[in-house]
């Protein structure tokens, strides 16, 4: 099997059948974000449960890497403390600066889990962002979300 062709059909099936998409309540924080230089826009909700990322929902549109990069977010994220969450976050932001190096990839395939399949897309900067996005509107909501729930977390 070649292995790109194997990483475009995980984002087309995370694109055709989003996990989790949707604006649920309740929620303690909602973001939007834009990529201009694709226009590719992606609403977010986080929902905490202490300090566990009790859900994600969201709204997007744009192409068919900025979608399917929030898809395979959800799946990462959802049921993980929001410290953990943004640690996969960053190893994310880290394939996207492999610049395409397999041995990057290789490093991060078991945590990333479907999210590998964005590797290739680290070797097309006019990209990154669009891969990026739903990253980047995690780490704000997160923190706005941890921001209005009282100290201690508690649910
Ligand atoms: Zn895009």
């Amino acid at each position: 099997m070649q292995l790109q062709s194997m990483y475009q059909d995980i984002i087309l099936d995370h694109y055709r059948n989003p996990h989790g998409r949707g604006l649920r309540d309740p929620f303690e924080a909602e973001v939007h974000h834009v990529n201009p230089t694709c226009g590719d826009e992606v609403t977010l909700r986080v929902h905490l449960d202490g300090e566990t990322i009790a859900d994600v929902s969201y709204e997007g549109m744009g192409c068919s890497i900025s979608q399917a990069s929030v898809s395979a977010m959800y799946d990462l994220v959802v049921g993980r403390s929001v410290t953990d969450a943004l640690a996969t976050g960053d190893s994310f932001m880290t394939l996207m600066q492999s610049k395409g190096d397999t041995t990057v990839a290789e490093g991060l395939e078991d945590e990333l889990e479907d999210a590998i399949a964005f590797a290739g897309v680290s070797k097309y900067p006019a990209r990154i962002k669009c891969a990026l996005m739903s990253w980047m509107a995690l780490k704000d909501a997160s923190a706005r979300a941890l921001a209005a729930t009282p100290a201690g977390g508690q649910a």
